[in-house]
């Protein structure tokens, strides 16, 4: 059976960077759930389905078709046949991503792709429930934390290397404080710290500090012939 580790936490708490890390040294495919939710808001956007109507998204929801191959560490996404890339990090789809996260059929289906990634192996799933409601049976369950303005910084800092910056500080602020507001009020699978998930504050620590904490913390079984 495969194995899964389960990383939660709000934007900016160093999920993909860690989770992207942990994967390479220990052999596990990354995934990242939160794409899917984009997915899903990109093609919302791109029919034109009014995303603050929960009754249309859900009637959508069912229409959205991605297809999912292991490459490069990761289970990476096609929609199409063609990876979406950056086309899902634009300011638009931040705003709109968390209204489509809170409807239930949206969460039914993103939540049946990431079970059914197991059959691609070993993974590393990040998100917002997925210690919660995707994978809760995990024995390797984190809940990763940070100051909004470190969480802000780090997201600034991303947008810029990838060159698609175009909001100032204060707003990468506000925009992320106001997802973290609509995903832990969400009726279905909000963002909190499961019980039994080990709390990690990554305001002060590297990546590599938060790598070696959670590798640390893995079922010692898992380490054998993989990582030292
Ligand atoms: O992680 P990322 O910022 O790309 O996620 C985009 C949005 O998708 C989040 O703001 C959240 O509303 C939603 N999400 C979720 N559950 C997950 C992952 C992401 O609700 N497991």
């Amino acid at each position: 059976m495969s194995k899964v580790i389960a990383i939660d936490g709000p934007s900016g708490s160093g999920k993909s960077s860690v989770s992207r890390r942990v994967g390479e040294t220990l052999g596990f495919l990354h995934v990242d759930s939160g794409a899917l939710y984009r997915i899903m808001t990109w093609q919302c956007l791109r029919q034109g389905i009014d995303t603050s109507d929960p009754v249309a998204v859900a009637s959508f929801a069912g229409r959205v078709n991605v297809t999912f191959e292991p490459r490069g560490g990761a289970v990476e996404y096609l929609v199409g046949g063609v990876p979406p890339g950056d086309a899902l990090r634009t300011p638009e789809i931040n705003r709109h991503a968390s209204p489509v996260a809170t409807v239930k059929a949206v969460r039914d289906r993103v939540t049946g792709w990431l079970r059914g990634m197991t059959r691609f192996g070993d993974l590393i799933v990040e998100g917002r429930d997925i210690t919660t409601a995707v994978f809760p049976e995990s024995p390797a369950r984190f809940y990763l934390s940070a100051s909004a303005e470190a969480r802000a910084e780090r997201r600034r800092k991303e947008e810029v290397a990838k060159g698609i910056a175009c909001q100032t500080a204060d707003e990468v602020k506000a925009s992320l404080l106001a997802r973290d507001v609509i995903d832990s009020t969400r009726k279905h699978a909000p963002l909190r710290k499961a019980d039994g998930a080990i709390e990690i504050d990554s305001t002060d620590m590297t990546i590599e500090e938060v790598v070696s904490a959670i590798i640390g913390a893995l079922p010692d079984e898992w380490l054998k012939g993989g990582a030292s």
